[in-house]
């Protein structure tokens, strides 16, 4: 494997889940060519074969909103432009409050995305029971529906963008570990895999929970810690859940897919714990907050549980660009929302490396806003 890798790329990606292949597709659309993606583990081992799946536009902040409504415009496009039916389905997405204080914030939330031109609004009693006929209306204060979120099965979209790559020559290779970088005093110069060197002109990191390992690599730091998230599927009974549901309150995120499962998961309360094996009470309580708000729920089974690892920032928010201290040292890092915020991602962070061109949608998520602006305040992400 490794006496088979180039001596030099023009830019090497670190880590092949979905952040990677989408700048990978991304770098290569606006016309960047040589590009080598090279992941640890083999693929869909990450976080990007292992999430919910859920996407949707509207945040509660400013800078959260036109990042993910730029996402979804590309979600839109994605399967035309890939080749790949990456299933993308836009059946709506639906935040629900139990509690006074998250109704305020969504109804805050609301003006934030209706300026900014999402199509969503509150449900009425009558539109809840339409749109939510199984749910345990007894619990429910409000329901902000985002009319443009939804769907798509990583298994589709993570093939697409690999097939993408197959097909145009980006050189993507599993089971290939990063284990150095070597740098001059102000850019990074060349990876190492192992006793390989490859030179690159630029290098960008998507590794995941291991990002702060590649910033220490380089001998520079990065914001954030590494955290592990349960979900599970359900198996298969009748639609019961029509659009994809978080639950503000109770930090649970779900959806029913085609074939009837129901999928999701809630936030794992310690962290930060970097396993992937699974807990029972975790399980339990994820169940026990399904069916305190969809009952008919209680009639299925368990199918399956298993857990991912995510890289945390400390305000939960992306960390998008060019490190402060390293030039040609990119990073897509931080990711909570990593498979739902990757389109607007590559997007953003192709054109930042290939025109120097940081659009006003990547610049409040910069590495360095912690010592400049500040944390970014965002109350809509299912995230304590
Ligand atoms: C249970 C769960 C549910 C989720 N639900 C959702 C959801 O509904 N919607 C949503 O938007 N997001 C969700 N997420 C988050 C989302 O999955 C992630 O934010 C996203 O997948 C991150 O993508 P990534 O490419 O950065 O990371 P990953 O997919 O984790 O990829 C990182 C890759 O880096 C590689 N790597 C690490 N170290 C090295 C190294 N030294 N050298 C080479 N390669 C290396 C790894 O092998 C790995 O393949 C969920 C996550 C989990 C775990």
């Amino acid at each position: 494997m490794t006496k088979s890798l180039p001596k030099r790329a023009a830019v090497v990606i670190i880590g092949g889940g979905i952040q990677g292949l989408s700048i990978a597709f991304n770098l290569f659309e606006q016309g960047q060519r040589d590009i080598l993606v090279l992941d640890a583990g083999y693929f869909q081992g990450g976080a990007s074969g292992r999430n919910g799946t859920l996407i949707r536009p509207g945040f509660a902040s400013v800078a959260w909103t036109e990042l993910f409504v730029l996402t979804v415009r590309e979600w839109e496009s994605w399967s035309k432009r890939l080749g790949e039916n990456i299933m993308f389905t836009q059946r709506g997405y639906s935040v629900i409050s139990e509690q006074e204080k998250s109704e305020a914030m969504l109804l805050e939330g609301l003006k934030v995305q209706q300026s900014l031109g999402v199509r969503s609004r509150m449900l009425t009693r009558r539109e809840i029971d339409d749109l939510l006929p199984a749910i345990n209306k007894s619990r429910v204060r409000a329901v902000q529906h985002q009319t443009d979120g939804g769907v798509a099965p990583h298994h589709a979209v993570m093939k697409g963008l690999l097939a993408f790559c197959h097909r145009n020559q980006v050189d993507v290779r599993y089971r290939t570990r990063i284990t150095g970088l070597e740098r001059t005093t102000s850019r990074v110069t060349a990876v190492l895999v192992g006793e390989h060197r490859i030179e690159a002109d630029c290098i960008v990191a998507c590794a995941g929970p291991n990002n702060p390992d590649i910033a220490a690599l380089a001998g520079v730091a990065l914001n954030g810690f590494g955290m592990r998230i349960e979900a599970m599927a359900l198996e298969p009974t009748r639609p019961l859940i029509k659009p994809a549901i978080a639950l503000i309150d109770s930090l649970a995120y779900f959806h029913q897919t085609s074939r009837g499962e129901v999928v999701g998961g809630t936030e794992v309360p310690e962290r930060p714990r970097m396993s992937l094996k699974v807990d029972l009470p975790v399980m339990a309580n994820m169940a026990k907050v399904y069916l305190d708000m969809f009952p008919q729920l209680g009639e299925v089974r368990i199918l399956r549980h298993w857990a991912g690892q995510l890289h945390a920032s400390s305000d939960f928010a992306p960390l998008l660009g060019e490190h402060p201290q390293l030039k040609d040292l990119w990073f897509s890092a931080g990711w909570s929302y990593g498979f739902a915020g990757a389109p607007a991602a590559g997007k953003l962070l192709a054109e930042a490396i290939t025109k120097g061109r940081i659009d006003h949608r990547m610049q409040p998520f910069s590495l360095d806003r912690f010592e400049k602006t500040g944390p970014i305040v965002e109350g809509g992400i299912v995230l304590a």
